[in-house]
């Protein structure tokens, strides 16, 4: 027997059921702030990917070489590709560009739970403006779509690059694996590496969290960015540790957690950043972020999330010499969007409701022939064991 490979996952019709749901609700929100969908290819050239992050990423990045040698890889994240199609076709368009995407990544890890090696991420790139409400905007969407989603807890930290690393320039201790340190929360490495007297300066400088106390100009914008965010009505909290590791990100960062997930509890992350000049493209403000969405199912289910009334969905069952009439009855159902399963294995009545009832399924039709000459046909309720005679059009509204 061949099992799939370590950090993948086969998805059970109930399972994509669910998915498939978060997916579409999820585009929904996206659209209603005005983004559109694009997408890019699976695997991209490997230096898409070193190019902003530098090596590093290599030892996470599932990299490999076609036949003719070209050195490949399959994509860790989609801000790359979405940024690389960008200068590609839509330098000349009209800004704001509003993209989102929804893919699957790759990334070498180590897999837990809420931690894979293939996931998908919905994502955004906002291309053309870097304007206080603009980010304001972006919080607002990342916000909205994991909200709207029905998730009930989510704790929103906002920080910014630029403060941060004013502030680690102030007191003489900002490099690379400093900041790589301050992302990872190592901080007693972080601790030897600054030095004591620094160390308890920038710990001071974490806890305040008060952006009246920072003169740096930097702080004029987030102060302004921060009031909209009460007129989008996004609940957040300031946080200046955000360092999100990699160096083209720029000014304005952000995160978003689902508490209850525990270590694997990041579901969004993004900001500011600078890599279309990287990528040979004239240099216009960039922004985006990405959500884990499996992350973000895993944090619904944890909650209790009520996944059952999807959508409407039918049993169709029905008496001997009735199968024609029955197949009537699917058709229009289904006409009108409603899952509809019909017995297509030339069972009993009494055999269909057992089956119903095993598969969940609330809501029986049964085509009976006394009831059909009326113009009706039977609606079961498996739940409440009811049954009452009603027109299709009927079994439409009270399903
Ligand atoms: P990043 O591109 O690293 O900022 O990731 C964005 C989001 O993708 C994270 O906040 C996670 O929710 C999700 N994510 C990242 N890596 C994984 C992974 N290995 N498995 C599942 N979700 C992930």
């Amino acid at each position: 027997m061949i099992s799939r490979p370590r950090g993948t996952r086969d998805f059970t019709p109930e399972e994509m059921r669910r998915r498939r749901w978060l997916e579409s609700r999820m585009r929904e929100v996206f659209e209603s702030y005005g983004y559109e969908e694009i997408a890019t290819p699976t695997f991209e050239h490997l230096d898409l990917f070193t190019l902003k992050s530098g090596e590093g990423v290599i030892d996470e990045t599932y990299a490999f070489e076609d036949k003719s040698g070209r050195k490949l890889a399959l994509r860790p994240e989609l801000t790359a590709p979405v940024m690389r199609f960008y200068v590609e076709r839509f330098q000349m368009e009209t800004k704001p560009l509003k993209f989102y995407y929804f893919g699957n990544c790759f990334r070498y890890d180590r897999p837990q739970k809420g931690r894979y090696r293939e996931f998908w991420q919905f994502g955004c790139e906002m291309i053309g403006s870097d304007r206080p409400e603009a980010i304001a905007e972006l919080i607002s969407t990342a916000y909205s779509v994991l909200r709207q989603s029905g998730l009930k807890s989510i704790v929103v930290r906002v920080g910014n690059l630029d403060i941060l690393r004013r502030f680690l320039d102030g007191i003489g201790a900002r490099d690379a694996e400093i900041m790589r340190l301050i992302d990872k929360k190592e901080f007693g490495e972080l601790e030897r590496r600054m030095g004591e007297e620094e160390y308890g300066k920038f710990m001071d400088f974490i806890a305040s969290n008060n952006l009246d106390a920072i003169e740096f100009e930097e702080a004029e914008r987030m102060r302004e960015i921060v009031s909209y965010l009460e007129d989008f009505g996004v609940p957040y909290s300031i946080d200046l540790s955000i360092a999100r590791g990699l160096d083209y990100y720029v000014g304005v960062v952000f995160e978003m957690d689902a508490p209850r997930l525990g270590a694997e509890k990041q579901l969004c992350g993004g900001g500011e950043y600078n890599i279309v000049p990287l990528l040979g493209g004239r240099k216009i403000p960039t922004s985006g972020f990405a959500i884990g969405f499996d992350r973000t199912l895993l944090a619904l289910e944890m909650e209790g999330f009520d996944f059952s009334e999807e959508r409407r969905r039918v049993y169709v069952a029905y008496m001997e010499g009735m199968l024609r009439e029955a197949i009537k009855v699917a058709r229009k159902l289904r006409g009108e969007g409603i899952i509809t399963e019909m017995d297509i294995m030339g069972r009993s009545i009494r055999k269909s409701l057992d089956y119903a009832n095993k598969k969940g399924i609330k809501n029986v039709v049964i085509v009976a022939p006394d009831e059909w000459k009326e113009g009706k046909i039977v609606l079961k309720n498996m739940e409440t064991g009811e049954q009452e005679n009603v027109s299709i059009e009927e079994v439409m509204e009270k399903i």
